[in-house]
């Protein structure tokens, strides 16, 4: 039994000694080359008999064989605390970068880890993030769906059970239903831009263009519905001749929207849009006498899906994604857009393109 335990320990401290030599192993070369230029000059300058050189042969092998032991050692217990900070990260045990700790001389890589850590850490939260508005965009997508499809179908089913014949509703309601698709339109047509310009597809085809003849020809197809409702829709600008750098076609789409908006939340009153010459730039403007937007609100109307007032923007047949798609194309032109508004007074979006 004492021999089975005796033959137990050797065999650990054999394994052991293996295993910090295995650490060692790079320095071999170096420690053994030291110990025979030591042996060399005693052997050239002191006159020693063989046999005293062999004792110092076997002595200076077994001190090598021993510093061989202590470097690996050494070694060993560092890759060990790098091997278990580096696994500590995978395994999401450390909360802190200051759990990641290793010896003093090692802090130079004890900062590359922490770095590290930093950065998984900021990369973990960003997916999450990601993950969370995709979600919150899906359930947005289904709800925007559902309500005309849903208001559609109710449409249909009475005209089907009976209504149809009823001359006093049928037309009514085959309206209604119709504006529904076209709202349905709208929305899919916001919401094919916005993945696409999300997911990076957004082609740009910058130029110069004569913007005063690009918005009076905009804003004479607004016109019609400017005049229906009432409101006078204008265009105010000094300079005919002013050429201005961008995409023409993704800035016809902000003015859309711009203006689109601009008679979308205006009861009574004037549309104006203007372009002022600025030192390296043209200014850009729509100018309403609107209902306005509190002050609350004004960060987060860029947001995808949000409105001031849903039923409003509802009923106006907007789809809560048209201003999400001009930061975006003005995002891409390098430009930013700016809004003053008062509610009851009115508001005002503007930009600037480079000349
Ligand atoms: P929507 O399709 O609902 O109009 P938008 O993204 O274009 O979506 O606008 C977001 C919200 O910003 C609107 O729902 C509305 O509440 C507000 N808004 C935008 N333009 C104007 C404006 N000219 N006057 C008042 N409110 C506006």
């Amino acid at each position: 039994m004492k021999q089975l335990k005796a033959l137990d320990i050797g065999l650990r401290v054999l394994s052991k000694f293996k295993s910090n030599f295995a650490y060692s192993r790079i320095f071999i070369p170096e420690v053994f080359l030291l110990a025979a230029s030591i042996l060399l000059l005693l052997f050239i300058f002191i006159d020693l008999p063989i046999d005293g050189f062999i004792i110092f042969t076997v002595i200076a092998f077994s001190a090598c064989i021993y510093i061989l032991y202590l470097i690996g050692s050494k070694q060993r217990k560092e890759f060990e605390k790098i091997s278990l900070a580096i696994n500590s990260i995978r395994n999401n045990e450390y909360n802190n970068a200051s759990d990641v700790k290793l010896d003093k001389y090692l802090s130079k890589l004890e900062t590359d880890i922490k770095k590290m850590f930093i950065k998984n850490q900021n990369d973990i939260k960003y997916l999450k993030k990601l993950e969370q508005v995709r979600t919150e965009f899906l359930g947005n997508v289904s709800h925007e769906l559902r309500t005309p499809i849903f208001t559609i179908q109710g449409y249909l089913e009475t005209l089907l059970n009976g209504a149809l014949e009823d001359e006093k509703v049928n037309r009514n309601f085959l309206e209604k239903a119709n504006n529904h698709t076209l709202r349905l339109n709208a929305l899919l047509n916001d919401l094919i831009d916005i993945s696409m310009i999300e997911a990076g597809q957004m082609r740009m085809s910058f130029r110069y263009f004569n913007i005063c003849d690009f918005l009076v020809d905009t804003i004479k197809e607004f016109q019609p519905q400017a005049e229906e409702k009432n409101i006078e829709l204008i265009f105010k600008s000094a300079m005919k001749d002013l050429k201005l750098y961008g995409d023409k076609e993704k800035i016809k789409q902000v003015m859309v929207n711009l203006i689109q908006n601009a008679i979308k939340y205006t009861e009574k009153g004037l549309i104006e849009v203007s372009v002022i010459e600025e030192k390296g730039f043209g200014m850009i403007s729509v100018k309403d006498s609107g209902i306005g937007i509190a002050e609350d609100d004004l960060d987060r109307i860029f947001e995808r899906f949000y409105r001031v007032d849903k039923d409003r923007s509802r009923a106006v047949g907007g789809t809560g994604l048209g201003l999400a798609i001009v930061k975006h194309i003005l995002d891409a032109h390098g430009t930013t857009i700016q809004v003053k508004s008062e509610p009851g007074i009115g508001s005002e979006f503007s930009f600037k393109l480079k000349r």
